[in-house]
């Protein structure tokens, strides 16, 4: 007898239409009362369960919404609001919550904030990415006087609002260590917030018996930390902590996702828990082991449909994992998602415009959902096939066993189904959209000649004189990150050109204008490496994406990111390669204008594969080399278009790392030689800049440097050139531009300050390496601000050119 259930981690909360985005931004603006907010989220908890429960989910999934992050939720949940806020008591907890989430704006503004300039008093919640993905959390802050307690009425009247609905509930929870593991320690040095865990499981056991009472007929409890390298105290925590939530009497689901267990999967499999969920896709080559080392009387919930990524799944393949581990489980076994569908778009039913082919290979959040019943239903109906084949015995599954042919009404629908995504399946494989023989054969043969494809053909110290020789810079030269000020002019231009109302020949004479523009200010200002200023992009990625085979796009494949704010990924569905010059025309123009070197601007390989959806039928690697071939190619047509600096955006290199410290070097390996084989096709004298934001890269910079850019521009400036320290420590060998001033922010640092930062960069690398530059590009920022830092930033230089 089988007994399989499924249900979901998570599912997307933003909405099919991006409801929450435009409730949540009316809401801020003042424009919709909470009331009316809170109605919105009611409407779309309860359209979301409706839609699990309509796809035959056996429960649905509670406590997954969250107004802004579900990290954050647990904040308000365990009553550890960062005391900094100053909250009272009786301030309203939705408003509270927005404060952590978006800051006191008002604060400064109190009268007796006598805090100065650097007052963090009202300031966000620190902002991170939530493990590997695109999405960022709000990082509770952990003192050693946090207390906790318990504020559950929330989440109790989610689950109230479920089962009025009739729906059975799974009420999902961050377990107490991952939580713990999520934050940050703020004060006193030498605290360590895993000594929270005693005071913190009290009001988790307390939370769980509340959720018991309130009918909740399980509680899944996600640990992905499991999946990390820990140290030892975290592992050692697990089991006693897990002991004591066990007491308060909920049965717990344990979720592990994103990641293999490795060796943590003993443990995981022991802790005392009524189930425990795997991710079936990182963690695939483990199910065998969980099967086996789960005790019978555990549930065993396997992440079986990919749910970080957007493709159909190999119905046949996944059966024929999921056979052998319900014969191992005596039937006993929930299907599900790898994890949360948070990370992957809502529908594709609104997506008319992708190409039909393309389109029935995919499959988003709520076609996963039918995959799931259509698992179940094979499975079940090929162990009824097998226990009457082997009367009773179907301890030995055949994966060869053929579903459907149980005689059951459902039999007719079932064999359609499973026939319509195993052709979906086999025309993905074999189409020619996917497979270009041009992009193999290029690839084949830069195996042979690897060593001389991805070098550029002298060492940095001998490019270096021939850059200098034909460049003639000062000594601490000037420059921007690459983008200026995207305006309301630009982005009309560029929204009327989308609608059809701007025929394209008047849209590109717009552009022209705006970085004629641009040039002739960054003339004016005296910077010595221009810029084009990218108004013609919409977006680093999507713009090169739209102009390269391989790539599509939805209309509405929103993905949250952070708060209201959503990104829609590019679908990277085939080989990649780039039909023709993608930035050449307008970098040449911009050229055109000015006897100073334009610095010509390109994304990266790794960049645009990690901000996109990507293949799965084939290694990242090879994706990446494809697009950095691609790429190559531009660097190689600016070159000889006479452009003497190209810059390769790699802002995300950092973000690519794997989870497991053990698989860094791997990943680090091919995703610098993806870049090296972008940039190596220029010639000695043609200077290649690299740019990288978020720059914690202290414990990679052997690979940075393997990337032999011969300048990088880093952000440093929010640190004080802290993070400079690494790069002078570790002889970083090239020339380096370490950010001076933070473009996140209006304001405009003055000339002292920017010195100042200058000096200090100068004390940990040879003035002779450094440049001087913002930390990221401008195109968030106004023009007068912008003219009003950089006039000061060309002083700064100034200044140091004579002290130096
Ligand atoms: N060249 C890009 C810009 O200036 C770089 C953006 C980034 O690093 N995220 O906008
Ligand atoms: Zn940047």
């Amino acid at each position: 007898m089988t007994n399989i259930q499924i249900h979901i981690p998570g599912f997307p909360r933003i909405g099919a239409a991006r409801e929450l985005k435009t409730a949540l931004e009316r809401h801020w603006r003042g424009e919709l009362p909470a009331a009316a907010l809170e109605q919105t989220g009611r409407d779309l908890r309860a359209r979301h369960w409706a839609v699990q429960r309509l796809a035959g989910l056996d429960h649905v999934t509670v406590g997954d919404f969250a107004w802004y992050d579900h990290v954050a939720n647990h904040i308000q949940l365990l009553g550890c609001e960062p005391a900094r806020f100053g909250f009272t008591p009786g301030q309203d907890a939705l408003q509270r919550y927005f404060t952590m989430a978006r800051g006191d704006t008002g604060h400064h503004a109190h009268a007796g904030c006598a805090h100065g300039h650097a007052c963090q008093q009202g300031a966000a919640l620190e902002m991170t990415k939530w493990f590997d993905t695109n999405y960022h959390y709000l990082v509770p802050e952990f003192a050693a006087d946090t207390a906790f307690s318990l504020h559950a009425e929330r989440l109790l009247a989610e689950v109230a609002e479920a089962q009025a609905l009739g729906h059975p509930v799974k009420a999902v929870l961050l377990g107490p260590l991952t939580f713990l593991w999520l934050g940050k320690e703020k004060g006193e040095p030498g605290f360590d917030r895993l000594d929270l865990l005693e005071r913190l499981l009290p009001v988790y056991g307390a939370l769980l018996a509340q959720l018991k009472r309130a009918g909740a007929a399980w509680v899944q409890i996600d640990e992905p930390i499991l999946g990390l390298d820990l140290p030892a105290a975290w592992r050692n925590a697990f089991e006693p902590a897990y002991w004591q939530l066990s007491q308060a009497g909920a049965p717990l689901l344990l979720a592990t996702y994103f990641s293999p267990l490795e060796e943590n999967l003993g443990l995981a499999c022991r802790l005392s828990v009524a189930g425990l969920h795997v991710d079936g896709v990182r963690a695939a080559h483990e199910l065998t082991s969980v099967a086996d080392w789960l005790p019978g009387h555990k549930v065993l919930s396997v992440g079986i449909v990919d749910g970080r990524n957007v493709w159909r799944t190999d119905l046949d393949a996944a059966l024929a994992v999921l056979r052998p581990l319900c014969a191992k489980r005596s039937g006993q076994l929930w299907l599900s998602t790898s994890c949360s569908l948070l990370h992957v778009p809502y529908s594709l039913q609104q997506e008319s415009a992708l190409d039909p082919e393309i389109r029935s290979w995919l499959a988003f959040a709520t076609e996963k959902l039918d995959e799931l019943a259509l698992l179940r239903t094979a499975l079940a109906g090929a162990d009824a096939a097998n226990a009457a084949d082997t009367a009773g015995t179907a301890d030995t599954a055949d994966i060869a066993a053929p579903v459907g042919t149980t005689g059951t009404a459902d039999t007719a629908d079932l064999t359609a189904a499973l026939a319509a995504a195993r052709a979906a399946v086999a025309s993905r494989r074999a189409s020619p959209r996917v497979h270009n023989a041009a992009v193999a054969a290029r690839l084949a043969d830069l195996a042979q000649g690897e060593r001389c494809a991805d070098r550029r053909a002298s060492p940095f110290p001998q490019r270096q004189v021939a850059q200098r020789e034909r460049l003639g810079l000062p000594s601490f030269p000037t420059t921007t990150i690459g983008s200026f000020p995207q305006t309301a002019d630009i982005r009309a231009a560029r929204a009327a050109h989308k609608r059809g109302e701007l025929d394209a020949a008047s849209y590109e004479r717009a552009m022209l204008a705006h970085i004629a523009d641009a040039v002739h200010r960054q003339e004016l200002l005296g910077l010595d490496v221009l810029v084009h200023g990218e108004a013609e992009r919409n977006d680093m990625v999507e713009y090169f994406g739209e102009q390269l085979d391989g790539f599509t796009f939805t209309q509405h494949g929103w993905v949250q990111s952070y708060g209201s704010r959503c990104v829609k990924p590019p679908l990277i569905y085939g080989d990649v390669s780039r039909p023709q010059p993608m930035t050449v025309a307008w970098t040449a123009h911009a050229q055109r204008l000015t006897k100073r070197p334009m610095k010509g601007m390109l994304t990266g390989p790794v960049t645009i594969l990690q901000w996109s959806f990507v293949r799965d039928d084939q290694p990242r690697a090879t994706t990446a080399r494809q697009i950095a071939l691609a790429i190559r190619d531009e660097v190689a047509d600016l070159e000889q278009a006479g452009i003497a600096i190209i810059q390769i955006d790699e802002p995300a290199l950092r973000e690519g790392l794997p989870l497991r410290r053990a698989r860094w070097d791997d990943y680090l390996d091919w995703a610098t030689g993806a870049f090296r084989l972008t940039a190596a096709v220029a010639s000695d004298s043609t200077q290649i800049h690299t740019h990288m934001c978020y720059a914690e890269f202290n414990d990679i910079l052997p690979q940075i440097a393997a990337m032999d850019a011969d300048v990088i521009t880093i952000e440093t400036s929010r640190s004080d050139m802290e993070l400079l320290a690494g790069f002078g420590q570790f002889r970083y060998p090239n020339e380096i531009g370490p950010g001076v001033y933070d473009i996140h922010s209006p304001r405009v640092p003055d000339q002292e300050q920017m010195v100042r930062l200058l000096r200090k960069a100068s004390a940990v690398i040879a003035p002779d390496q450094l440049w001087v530059n913002p930390d990221c590009g401008l195109k968030t920022r106004g023009w007068d601000e912008t003219e009003a830092a950089l006039r000061n930033m060309v002083a700064a230089a100034r200044q140091l050119r004579e002290e130096h």
